[in-house]
């Protein structure tokens, strides 16, 4: 009977360390997927399970899919949910994955503290306006903010800005940048996110990949230091 069969689902997430480490706690809902990412140039990856199929999109447009519908579910960074404001999304569980935090830098030397103390107007680059724009704000400050889509260590090396608010998990970019944290904004890792009408249309499919991931995240959380 054509009714016995599972709803398909689609899971968006990001190629890179999302996947990578996704791949794993996948693995462990015995979800594994048909072919190599890394040398696949396919967007849609199916599995060894028929009624599920991996959407490959950028970061940031993960929430846009799950939001729209085209992807049931996906896994989506803490930094790209707060910048998009994460509406019409339901974000039942941190993965605990690609795990980093969210934090402001300057060059070496800068005197940041002397800087905010005299309320001098500070230049600040970054991809994370929204965020960035919050974090200042609540402490009163006035910043400019400059957007900025990639690479933004090299803003205060090249005078555009004086401070970025950036991801930061070894702080080796930051070094190699001759770069230093000055404040931290936010600890950041990855969440699973559920489109609210997959999670009522097809909750016999989305629950238990739900409760399987939720018990795998423990699981780990166990076996991890
Ligand atoms: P691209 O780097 O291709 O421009 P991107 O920055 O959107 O795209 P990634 O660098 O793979 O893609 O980052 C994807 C997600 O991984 C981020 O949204 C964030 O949640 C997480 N992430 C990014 N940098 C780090 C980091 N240094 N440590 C841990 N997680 C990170
Ligand atoms: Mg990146």
């Amino acid at each position: 009977m054509l009714d016995a069969m599972p709803p398909t689902l689609n899971l968006a997430l990001s190629k890179g360390r999302i996947f990578d480490e996704a791949l794993p706690l996948l693995a462990a809902v015995d979800i594994v997927p048909s072919e190599d990412l890394e040398s696949s140039r396919k967007l849609i990856i199916s599995t060894n399970r028929p009624d599920l199929h991996l959407v490959i999109v950028r970061a940031s447009d993960v929430p846009t899919y799950v939001a729209h519908g085209a992807a049931d579910v996906g896994v989506a960074g803490k930094d790209v949910l707060l910048e998009q404001g994460g509406e019409g999304l339901y974000q039942p569980l941190d993965l605990e994955i690609a795990r980093c935090r969210m934090a402001v830098a300057t060059k070496r030397g800068f005197d940041w503290a002397g800087t905010v103390q005299r309320g001098a107007r500070i230049r600040v680059a970054t991809k994370y306006v929204k965020t960035a724009r919050e974090h200042f704000g609540a402490k009163g400050m006035h910043v400019d903010l400059i957007k900025l889509y990639g690479s933004m260590e090299l803003a205060p090396l090249a005078g555009l800005a004086d401070a970025i608010v950036d991801l930061v998990s070894s702080g080796n970019t930051l070094k190699a940048n001759d770069l230093v944290v000055v404040e931290d904004i936010v600890p950041i890792s990855a969440r699973l996110i559920v489109n609210p009408a997959s999670l009522k249309l097809k909750r016999e499919s989305v629950q238990p990949l739900l409760d399987a991931l939720r018990e795998a995240v423990a699981a780990r959380r166990g076996s991890v230091s």
